[in-house]
């Protein structure tokens, strides 16, 4: 790996994780095995007493998802990877790693939906406590730190508000409190982010979404800075048995060899959707970090190598517009994830978050208008003029849901006021 010291992600995305002495082949077959034969008694010994290096069983480790696991540590900047079974068998897995009972945890309040709920739900009940607060604010990251405090999660930006925690002063934070700092790097990829340069112990992260960039693998990643976690973790991760097969692994690496030139679109495609979000009448706000009025827009612009793909904005009407937009658009899917190379559109209070609670949800700020949009890789103009006609058909759509006469020039009453970050920003999250 020494000679991709001085590689840019650009490259690295393309040859890191592939041995071309090991391996004759251009890419790293798909090993679609679960055992390994030994050469004889020995052997299989020396295996197993790790005195000789080697593979065993699949569940341990396999060459096809080790490839992807160097690449992926490679493009982090960390040392080594764990592929996981999902986004969340990698947040589980890194999580229970850290903490036992007694431990507490503080996470961000605008994470992804399952996570919030596996932190609420799932570790109380291992005798995990843990406070949900907003770590944009480094006080109330502060406020919640406790002597048993060992882990700090963030995830930035945040799902669905695209809240922005500075990783730099909240790796200081945990640090001084003798806690890690676990980020989700899933909207940036490592692209976009690296959560190791501004002092964070671990990365995690889910494949299915920028990385594989595809719509057809569900997977997840740990990647660690220092060899010690890595070994606790992969004993850990062997015994809870939730691994990535070979044949998603070989998927996933592959994505991941156009995975600069498809975040450099999406970003792009971004921001012009965007903009054109912004100006649009129908649109009470629209919160993207490559908009200036972004709340955090200077601290995104210092942290992050681009806006990323995600959108989220408030239509004008609340709950009903924004179902009509769903039911209107044509050429954006109506679909949960995200980070595809397809378009697609979808509304957090009752999709990916109605879990969470409407507390919960209050707390972090997903109003029920929330419509939150994944931006692919088309032609943005074909993106700008189905959200166009999709917003036009939610005004007409939201009068006929509340009965009004159609009078016409009156604006639709907002349900909900854009949600507040206590920094006054029209954009608001
Ligand atoms: C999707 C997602 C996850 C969970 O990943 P799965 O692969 O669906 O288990 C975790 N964090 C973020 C930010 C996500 O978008």
């Amino acid at each position: 790996m020494s000679t991709h010291d001085t590689q840019s992600p650009e490259t690295l995305a393309v040859h890191a994780g592939v041995d071309r002495y090991e391996f004759s082949p251009v890419v790293p077959p798909i090993y679609q095995v679960s055992t390994f034969s030994f050469r004889d008694a020995d052997h299989g010994a020396a295996l197993f007493a790790g005195t000789e290096r080697g593979y065993i069983y699949s569940r341990m480790l396999n060459p096809t998802v080790q490839a992807l696991e160097n690449c992926l540590a490679t493009l982090e900047g960390g040392v080594r990877a764990l592929a996981c079974g999902s986004g969340m068998a990698a947040i589980y897995t890194a999580l229970t790693g850290f903490l036992r009972a007694g431990d507490h945890l503080v996470c961000s309040d605008a994470v992804y939906g399952p996570t919030c709920t596996l932190v609420e739900q799932e570790l109380p009940r291992l005798g995990i406590e843990s406070d949900v607060v907003d770590t944009s604010d480094l006080d109330a990251v502060k406020r919640a730190m406790r002597p048993r405090t060992k882990v700090v999660f963030v995830e930035t930006p945040g799902n669905p508000t695209l809240v922005i925690t500075d990783l730099e002063k909240v790796a200081a934070l945990a640090h001084e409190h003798d806690a890690l700092l676990i980020v989700d790097n899933t909207f940036m990829s490592p692209i976009l982010q690296q959560p190791f340069a501004w002092g964070a112990d671990l990365v995690v992260h889910s494949l299915t979404k920028f990385l594989n960039g595809h719509a057809d693998v569900v997977g997840g990643a740990i990647i660690t800075r220092e060899e010690a976690q890595y070994g606790m973790l992969r004993s850990k991760l062997n015994l809870l048995g939730g691994v990535l097969p070979p044949l998603e692994s070989f998927l996933v690496h592959r994505g991941v060899k156009t995975l600069a030139l498809r975040m450099a679109r999406h970003c792009e495609n971004a921001q012009k959707v965007a903009d054109f979000l912004e100006s649009h009448a129908q649109v009470e706000w629209v919160a993207f970090p490559g908009l200036k009025s972004h709340p955090q827009y200077e601290l995104g612009k210092r942290q992050m190598k681009g806006p990323g793909g995600m959108i989220s904005f408030g239509v004008r009407g609340g709950l009903a517009a924004g179902k009509a937009v769903m039911n209107a658009v044509k050429l954006c899917g109506l679909a949960v994830s995200l980070g595809g190379v397809e378009t697609l559109i979808q509304h957090p209070a009752s999709m990916t978050h109605a879990t969470m609670g409407a507390e919960a949800r209050k707390r972090a700020r997903i109003t029920d208008g929330l419509v939150r949009l994944s931006v692919g890789i088309e032609n943005a103009d074909d993106l700008i003029a189905d959200l166009d006609q999709a917003l036009a058909a939610s005004w007409s759509g939201a009068r006929g849901a509340s009965g009004w006469d159609g009078q016409g020039e009156r604006a639709a009453p907002t349900d909900v006021p854009p949600p507040a970050t206590g920094r006054g920003s029209r954009a608001g999250v």
